[in-house]
């Protein structure tokens, strides 16, 4: 077996202890691949009440946690549990910054100290492993609330003999978050002011948490090959282009894997009865379920599909407004399970009044309910503007639920349009971001259903695929190794 790696994973949000989206998936799901390859992997995220609210076993680690924030010390502390029972987790813990019913941003807007949350965090990190005396190979960290990690490691701690042979992945999960704050908040991370330059965390006057990932980490990735170049150019790079560019000769994209422990449908937890690709008739159990769970009423012969996802405009909602009226007059119905922006909340709850019979809204987070979703749809809808992987199209392959994509990011890469001819293909995907352009794949896609045979030899392409994490953890394994060669050769 190859060397044995230290290795430590810093996430604000890990599944299933707390979660906003595809972050916590992975921060819950990769250590345990990891693992399973034998390596040493621990797991570090804030101590949050959705995390006290799961109610873990937990244990005191380090009682008291000091960390200067600016000119003043902040006192917190580190408990620890296990995820999945193999890897230990630790939580930090301080009640003022964490113990707050959201993790970033509330329905009015983001939490006003979240530069402090997240230096502290940061910083906790560091000072953590000390007194844990784990001396990591590789701190993989992930999105901006990490950022600061790799900028402490070439700043501060750059002469600390404790940190001389760790090295940094940083992971980009969705670039549209940059954790940016204004330049006044640059005291409180104790860096130098010279680190405020545009080679360095400043970005256009202002701090970026992001940009501090980008510039300091050994090696850069992000979560599909397609979105790495993608990131790249002027359309999707949001601003970060330049820097990407940059250090285009670190940046890496490795395709999230998922993990079939919790979404497969054979096992899963949360759905009406279990299925297989072998044994195909619970899928009809949980579609009922499903139409029950919403209050719809449809004939077996007309398509469910379903959307889970966080209401924005980044996944396709201004398109998808567009083209409501004109998909509510095809023979469909449409289940969707998401929150996010205010409009999208109001928009929909609109639209359920109007389309009562075909149209079953729930806005609210609820892993259940998602579960059942996958399971109960035949299709699965996500016209995303950008999607840096997408998780939920790999989910609904595995339910045999047919992914009707735009092909960007990750969907582009996992998703390969059927071939009604050769019976070759997954889904159904569109490139054209516009609300005709989703019409008419939505419309190719349900004129394929009422072809049984044809419809069952897509669903079976999918489920038979495997998404999970066996071949993107020993891509990311090599990627520790690449850090590690580029820090030692520094
Ligand atoms: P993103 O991270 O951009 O939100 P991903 O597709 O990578 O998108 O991951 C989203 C994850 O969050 C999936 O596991 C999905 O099932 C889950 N999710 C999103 N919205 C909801 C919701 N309203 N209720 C339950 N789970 C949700």
């Amino acid at each position: 077996m190859p060397k044995k790696l230290k290795i430590l994973l810093a996430s604000s949000e890990v599944a299933p202890l707390a979660k906003t989206g595809g972050l916590a998936d992975v921060a819950g799901s990769l250590p345990k691949a990891l693992k399973s390859l034998g390596h040493d992997v621990r797991v570090i995220m804030p101590l949050y009440t959705m995390v006290k609210q799961h109610n873990p076993k937990m244990k005191e680690e380090i009682p008291v946690l000091e960390i200067p924030i600016a000119d003043r010390i902040e006192q917190g502390s580190v408990m620890s549990t296990f995820l999945g029972d193999t890897v230990p987790t630790y939580l930090i813990k301080h009640d003022r910054y964490y113990d707050r019913e959201y993790l970033y941003t509330t329905p009015q807007g983001d939490y006003p100290d979240n530069a402090e949350r997240f230096i502290f965090f940061s910083r906790a990190i560091l000072e953590a492993l000390k007194k844990l005396d784990f001396v990591p190979d590789i701190i993989h960290c992930n999105d901006w609330q990490t950022g600061l990690v790799p900028t402490y490691l070439k700043t501060l701690y750059s002469q600390d003999d404790f940190y001389k042979n760790t090295s940094t992945v940083f992971t980009v999960h969705n670039l549209g978050y940059q954790g940016k704050f204004w330049a006044l908040d640059m005291p409180m991370t104790n860096l130098p002011w010279e680190v405020f330059s545009i080679n360095g965390i400043e970005y256009y006057g202002d701090i970026s948490f992001l940009k501090a990932g980008l510039m300091f980490s050994d090696v850069i990735s992000t979560v599909s090959k397609g979105y790495s170049k993608e990131i790249q150019t002027p359309e999707y790079g949001i601003g970060m282009e330049g820097v990407l560019q940059y250090r285009s000769q670190d940046l890496y994209g490795i395709l999230n894997g998922t993990d079939y422990d919790d979404w497969s449908p054979d096992k899963d937890k949360f759905i009406k009865t279990h299925y297989d690709v072998n044994s195909l008739e619970g899928k009809k159990v949980c579609r009922e379920d499903l139409l029950k769970e919403f209050g719809l009423k449809v004939a077996e012969n007309t398509p469910i599909i379903g959307m889970i996802t966080r209401l924005a405009d980044q996944k396709g909602f201004d398109i998808l407004s567009e083209a409501m009226p004109e998909l509510m007059k095809m023979n469909l119905a449409m289940v969707v399970l998401g929150t996010g922006e205010q409009k999208y909340h109001d928009l929909f709850n609109t639209l359920k009044k109007e389309y009562s019979q075909k149209l079953g809204v729930l806005i609210a987070f609820n892993n259940a309910t998602a579960h059942k979703i996958e399971a109960g749809s035949d299709l699965f809808l996500m016209p995303s503007q950008y999607e840096p992987c997408g998780l939920n199209q790999m989910y609904s392959l595995k339910y045999g639920t047919v992914p009707v994509v735009r092909a960007t990011g990750g969907l582009d890469d996992t998703i390969q349009d059927f071939d009604l001819k050769a019976g070759k293909g997954n889904g159904f995907k569109f490139s054209e971001y516009s609300s005709k352009a989703l019409l008419k794949t939505v419309k190719m896609a349900i004129d394929v259903f009422e072809d049984k045979q044809k419809w069952l030899k897509i669903m079976k392409n999918g489920m038979n695929e495997d998404h999970s994490w066996k071949t993107s953890a020993k891509e990311y394994v090599n990627l520790y190794e690449t850090a590690m060669k580029k820090h030692a050769s520094l």
